[in-house]
């Protein structure tokens, strides 16, 4: 019994006939997604898709060839997109701004009238190494502080049984400035064939490294998320709802 998915109108990836939990499955049918719809804030357009949304397209893209880089936005941004044209052109040119950030789903309603849901980093690695384990879709960790990226992958494989980790990285930090071991890092990232990067180096240094050196791969999906390897091997604790 093979497993087959099709992806039906919106993007959903609807699983047919699972064979076994883990297993890679086989997409028989597959629609050609259009980006999604925006609304642009300032010099960032903030994708408008609800977190299942979000994690139904990007699991369809992950059986892609092309990379999907994925921002998750946050107040940080605009500062930075702010001072420096080369982070906001990189913004520009990824494919999916997620807000991370209550300021940013309030400013998506007063300035821009639309509807956007606040998807955390956090939130998003989790739902995503969910469907990826009972997919098949192997995982990539890059980043995080020293030991956040082995904790996060324990505890995911432990939630979410048949997870397959492809890979794991925590290179020092000043490692893209040095060119053994950035080749280092690339290097173990491409032998991975993972179908899923999560790249923990903080803004805008993993939106640059997915722009630079992931796409060029052709890593199918590819996602900046901050500290949230940090968070989910609870290192840190998520600020308050408040002020998320
Ligand atoms: N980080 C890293 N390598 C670097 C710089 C940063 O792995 O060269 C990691 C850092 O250890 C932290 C993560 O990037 O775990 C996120 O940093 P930060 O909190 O600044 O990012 P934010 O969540 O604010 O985007």
């Amino acid at each position: 019994m093979n497993l087959r998915a099709k992806l039906v109108p919106e993007a959903r990836l609807e699983v047919v006939n699972a064979d076994s939990a883990g297993s890679r499955i086989g997409l028989v049918e597959r629609t050609v997604l259009g980006p999604p719809v925006g609304v642009p804030i300032g010099p960032i357009k903030i994708s408008l898709l609800s977190a299942e949304e979000l994690t139904q397209r990007l699991v369809g893209h992950a059986f892609g060839t092309e990379t999907q880089h994925v921002v998750t936005a946050n107040a940080q941004f605009y500062v930075l997109a702010e001072e420096r044209a080369d982070f906001r052109e990189c913004i520009q040119g990824a494919d999916y701004v997620c807000a991370d950030g209550v300021s940013i789903v309030v400013a998506c309603k007063w300035l821009g009238r639309a509807k956007a849901t606040r998807i955390p980093g956090v939130d998003l690695v989790t739902d995503l190494c969910k469907e990826a384990a009972s997919l098949g879709l192997r995982v990539f960790f890059l980043g995080g502080n020293p030991g956040s990226a082995e904790r996060s992958a324990a505890i995911l494989t432990e939630r979410f049984p048949g997870l397959q980790v492809a890979g794991i990285s925590c290179p020092p930090k000043g490692f893209l400035s040095d060119p053994e071991m950035l080749n280092e890092a690339l290097s173990e990232i491409k032998e991975s064939h993972a179908a899923i990067l999560f790249v923990a180096l903080g803004a805008p240094l993993q939106e640059f490294f997915i722009r630079d050196y992931v796409r060029p791969m052709n890593i199918p999906v590819a996602i900046g998320i901050g500290g949230s390897l940090d968070i989910i091997a609870g290192e840190f604790k998520r600020a308050p709802q408040y002020i998320q």
